[in-house]
């Protein structure tokens, strides 16, 4: 199928990261299993919210600072540079496709990336590291220096309007393409579970590389269930 596909599309999800050592949030031991997501509206009214965030993404800085792209990443990006798909389509915040040599503007992030930090109110960029002493310094939430507004990681949160550029090129994409590969998603987090439905709706074919059963398996053409590197490590091309 990769070979004959003219045009291919990998969506992709936390699964993916995991053999990078930032784990998922559905997994036995995910994130979900040990705590809540911060809703976008709390972290907006309060400050306790803002602060509980902003101590998670410190709590988390070294995994995501450390870790380096995947098996599965590099078949990815081995797609895209072999020019057998355009982009890819991710709901990662780990900006690990871009270090693994896909070029920015070839990542669809449709749920924003960790690896940076955003004002809400006037869209400035805020560095992470930046952010660390004075938070830890003050307990207090970072706030905007030019406009004073909350800074918050560049990620969507529940609750938080989706990137409507970014879902508007994954969409696009979905319906422009003839293979369509989910990587490690789960499938339950919408719109962007959506995706692979509507790329099948447009005669795409669907293939779900997963370790566990997902929504989307009914119509999926064809299912690996397995470990993502292993499988993926056969598809370089
Ligand atoms: P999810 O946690 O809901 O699902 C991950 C899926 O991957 C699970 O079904 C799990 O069985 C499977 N999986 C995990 N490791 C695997 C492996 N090594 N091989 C095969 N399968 C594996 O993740 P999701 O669907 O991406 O949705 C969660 C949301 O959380 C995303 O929108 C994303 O924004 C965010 N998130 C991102 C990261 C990251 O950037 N690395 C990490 C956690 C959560
Ligand atoms: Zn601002």
């Amino acid at each position: 199928m990769l070979r004959s596909a003219g045009r291919i599309v990998a969506f992709t999800g936390a699964g993916l990261s995991t053999e990078a050592g930032i784990p998922d949030f559905r997994s036995p031991g995910g994130r979900w299993s040990r705590m809540k997501p911060i809703m976008f509206q709390d972290f907006v009214e309060q400050d306790e919210a803002r602060c509980e965030s902003w101590r998670r993404r410190f709590d988390m800085d070294a995994e995501i600072r450390l870790a380096v792209p995947t098996r599965g990443h590099r078949a990815i990006a081995s797609w895209i540079q072999a020019g057998k798909s355009p982009a890819v389509i991710t709901q990662n915040i780990d900006n690990l496709h871009q270090a693994s040599g896909i070029p920015d503007d070839a990542v669809i992030e449709v749920h924003g990336n960790t690896t940076y930090a955003m004002c809400l109110d006037c869209a400035r960029r805020h560095e992470i590291e930046d952010l660390r002493g004075p938070f830890q310094a003050t307990g207090e939430a970072p706030r905007c220096e030019a406009c004073g507004g909350f800074v918050k990681t560049a990620t969507i949160s529940f609750g938080q309007p989706m990137p409507e550029a970014a879902m508007a090129r994954a969409t696009a994409l979905a319906g422009n393409c003839d293979l369509f590969v989910v990587v490690g998603s789960s499938l339950v987090v919408y719109p962007a579970a959506d995706l692979p439905r509507m790329a099948r709706d447009q005669g795409a074919r669907v293939v779900i590389i997963n370790r566990e059963p997902t929504p989307g398996d009914r119509y999926a053409h064809l299912l690996l269930r397995g470990e993502i590197g292993d499988i993926l490590g056969h598809f370089v091309l």
